[in-house]
C-alpha cells in the first residue's frame, strides 16, 4: 500500500532502461538506468543523515539533470522537497530557511559562503553544493553511497513538497502538497495530455515552480518519455530541437519569443503534438499567430501552487475546441466554481471569483493556519484569489459552453468611484489599438475616486503612441469610469522569472 508519489512516476519508466531519460545538451544523456541509481544514491546518503520524519530538503541550485534527481531522491526517501528560486539573494533565502527550517540545505557553490551563513541561522544541519557541472560535495558524497534504495513506503496524506508561491501579491507562502496530491494530478494529466512514451518533451522551463516541476517533468517521468533538459529558455536551441520534439510547455513569453524568430514555422514544428502554456495569461494575438503561423493551437491551462493544475482547454477534439483567451474546463476530478461575494454561484457570463475543490488542492499553508482559515470556505472550497466567469463576454449574450475566462486576480480589481473595473477588459480594449504591443492596468490611490485606473503600456518595435489621442479613443468606446486617468509608455513591463507582470511594482510606480 505504497502512495510516495515516486513509485507511481517509476511505474511509467520503460521496460528498457537503457534508453535515454534526459537528454542535457552540453551534460549528456542520462539514461532511465542512470536516474534511478543516482537518485537512490543520493537518496542513500539523505537517509544516512538521520533525518526527522517529515524532514525538508531545501534546494537552491542551477537547473540541472542532477537538480530534478535531487528531487527524486528526496521523494524516494520520503523527505520533503523544497525548491527555492535561483534568483533569491541572502535576504530572501534568509526568510525562507527561516520559515521551513530544512534540515538540508543544497546551493550553488559560488554562494556556499552566504548560504551557510542563512543556514546556520536557520539551524539547518547539513549544507551541501550541486553545480550544473556535475560536481559539488553532494555527489561525491552521493557516489559514496549504494546505488539501490528501496522506496519508503509513504501515504496519500504524507507532504511531498513544500512550494512557496511565486509572490506575485505578496510575499510567498509555502504551500504544503502531498504524495497524494501530486499523484493525482500526474495521472490525470497523463491522460488527459495523452502523454506518450515515444514524446520527447523540450523542458526549457525552471524547476523551482509548478510548471517545470510538476506538471511538465512528472508528465514525462509518467510516460516514460524522454526530456530534453535546457537550463532556461534558449531561442536558438528551442529551433534547433523542436524539430524532434514532440510536447513543449512554457509561459506566454515562450512563445511570444519563438514568435520573434523569422526562422520559426511550420517546418521547425513538423513533430510537434502539443503547446501548453500557462502560468501567466497568453494573449489572444498570441494565439492567434501561432496557429496561423504553425498550424498548431497552443492549449492553455490554468494552475497555482496551491493546487497543481485545475482546468485546462481540451487536448482531445471529441472533447472540445481549444479556445484562445480561456483556460479552458475543469480537469476531470476536480470541481471549480465562480461564485459572487456572497459565496452564491454566478450564472454564465458573469464575473465571479474562481473556487475550487478536490484530490488536487494542498493541505494548507506552511506555518500559517490563519491565512489557511481564510482561504478556504466554511464549505471546504478553496479560493484561488483569481477572478473570472463562464462562458462568452460579460455584458453580451452569455454562451454557457463550460470554459473560464481568468479576467484576473480579486487583489488587482480596481473600484474606482465606486465601480468595479476588470483590467483585462480595459486591456484587451487597449491591445487592440494599433502600435500596441501589451499593456497593465492598475488602480491608484486617487482622493476623489478612491482609486484611479492608470495604463501602461508597451508599443510595438518601431511604433510611437501618443497618450492624449489613445485616451481620446478610449473615452469613444468604453464608459468614462473605466478609462485611465494616465497611460504611460515604457518599453517593457517588470515581470517575474514566470513571465508574470509584476502589478504591485507598477503600483508602487505609478502611485
Ligand atoms: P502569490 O500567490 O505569491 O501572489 P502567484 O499566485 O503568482 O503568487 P503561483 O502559484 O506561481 O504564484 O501562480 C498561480 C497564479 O498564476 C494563479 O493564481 C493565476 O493568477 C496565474 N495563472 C496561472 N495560469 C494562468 C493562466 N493560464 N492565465 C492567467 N493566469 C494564470
Ligand atoms: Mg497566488
Amino acid at each position: 500500500n505504497d502512495e510516495n508519489l515516486y513509485s507511481l512516476l517509476a511505474s511509467g519508466f520503460p521496460a528498457d532502461r537503457d534508453t535515454v531519460c534526459i537528454e542535457a545538451p552540453g551534460a549528456g544523456d542520462y539514461s532511465w538506468r542512470e536516474v534511478e541509481a543516482l537518485s537512490a544514491r543520493m537518496a542513500n546518503l539523505l537517509k544516512s543523515l538521520d533525518l526527522p520524519d517529515g524532514a525538508r530538503v531545501a534546494a537552491h541550485v542551477e537547473k540541472s539533470p542532477e537538480a530534478l534527481l535531487l528531487y527524486l531522491a528526496t521523494l524516494r526517501a520520503g523527505y520533503v522537497y523544497l525548491p527555492l528560486n535561483t534568483a533569491y539573494q541572502e535576504a530572501e533565502i534568509d526568510y525562507f530557511l527561516g520559515d521551513a527550517e530544512p534540515s538540508v540545505v543544497v546551493c550553488a557553490g559560488k554562494n556556499l559562503e552566504w548560504v551557510s551563513r542563512c543556514a546556520q541561522r536557520a539551524g539547518t544541519a547539513h549544507v551541501y553544493t550541486l553545480d550544473d557541472d556535475q560536481t559539488g560535495t553532494l555527489l561525491d558524497a552521493a557516489r559514496q553511497a549504494a546505488p539501490e534504495h528501496a522506496v519508503v513506503p509513504r501515504a496519500a496524506g504524507d507532504l511531498a513538497a513544500i512550494l512557496y508561491t511565486s509572490g506575485t501579491t505578496g510575499r510567498s507562502k509555502g504551500a504544503m502538497l502531498t504524495h497524494g496530491n501530486l499523484a493525482s494530478n500526474a495521472r490525470v494529466l497523463h491522460e488527459y495530455w495523452g502523454w506518450r512514451s515515444d514524446d520527447v518533451l523540450l523542458h526549457m522551463l525552471p524547476i523551482f515552480h509548478v510548471h517545470g516541476l510538476f506538471v511538465a517533468a512528472h508528465g514525462a517521468l509518467l510516460a516514460g518519455a524522454r526530456m530534453i533538459w535546457l537550463p532556461k529558455l534558449d531561442v536558438n536551441a528551442a529551433l534547433r530541437l523542436l524539430p524532434r520534439s514532440t510536447v513543449m510547455m512554457g509561459v506566454p513569453t515562450y512563445y511570444v519569443r519563438l514568435l520573434a524568430e523569422p526562422g520559426f514555422g511550420r517546418e521547425t514544428c513538423r513533430n510537434m503534438r502539443l503547446f501548453v502554456s500557462g502560468s501567466a495569461p497568453l494573449l489572444m494575438e498570441t494565439f492567434d499567430d501561432f496557429r496561423e503561423r504553425t498550424g498548431h493551437t497552443i492549449l492553455e491551462r490554468y494552475g497555482m501552487s496551491e493546487t497543481v493544475m485545475l482546468v485546462s482547454n481540451p487536448y482531445d477534439p471529441a472533447q472540445g475546441e481549444r479556445r484562445g483567451s480561456t483556460v479552458g474546463m475543469p480537469l476531470p476530478g476536480v470541481s471549480v466554481r465562480v461564485v459572487d461575494d456572497a459565496g452564491q454561484p454566478c450564472p454564465p457570463g458573469t464575473i465571479g471569483n474562481i473556487e475550487v475543490r478536490g484530490p488536487n488542492v494542498f493541505q494548507g499553508y506552511w506555518r500559517m493556519p490563519e491565512k489557511t482559515r481564510q482561504e478556504f470556505t466554511a464549505d471546504g472550497w478553496f479560493k484561488t484569489g483569481d477572478v473570472g466567469r463562464w462562458g462568452g463576454e460579460s455584458g453580451g449574450a452569455a454562451v454557457p459552453d463550460g470554459y473560464l475566462t481568468i479576467v484576473g486576480r480579486s487583489k488587482d480589481l480596481i473600484i474606482s468611484g465606486g465601480f468595479n473595473v476588470y483590467p483585462k477588459e480595459i486591456e484587451s480594449f487597449i491591445d487592440d489599438m494599433p502600435g500596441v504591443a501589451e499593456s497593465a492596468v492598475i488602480g491608484v490611490p486617487h482622493p476623489d475616486f478612491g482609486e484611479a485606473v492608470v495604463a501602461v503600456v508597451v508599443p510595438k518595435p518601431g511604433a510611437t503612441l501618443d497618450e492624449a489621442a489613445m485616451i481620446a479613443t478610449l473615452k469613444a468606446r468604453i464608459a468614462n469610469f473605466k478609462v485611465p486617468k494616465r497611460l504611460h509608455i515604457v518599453q517593457e513591463l517588470p515581470r517575474n522569472t514566470m513571465g508574470k507582470v509584476q502589478k504591485n511594482v507598477l503600483r508602487e510606480t505609478y502611485a
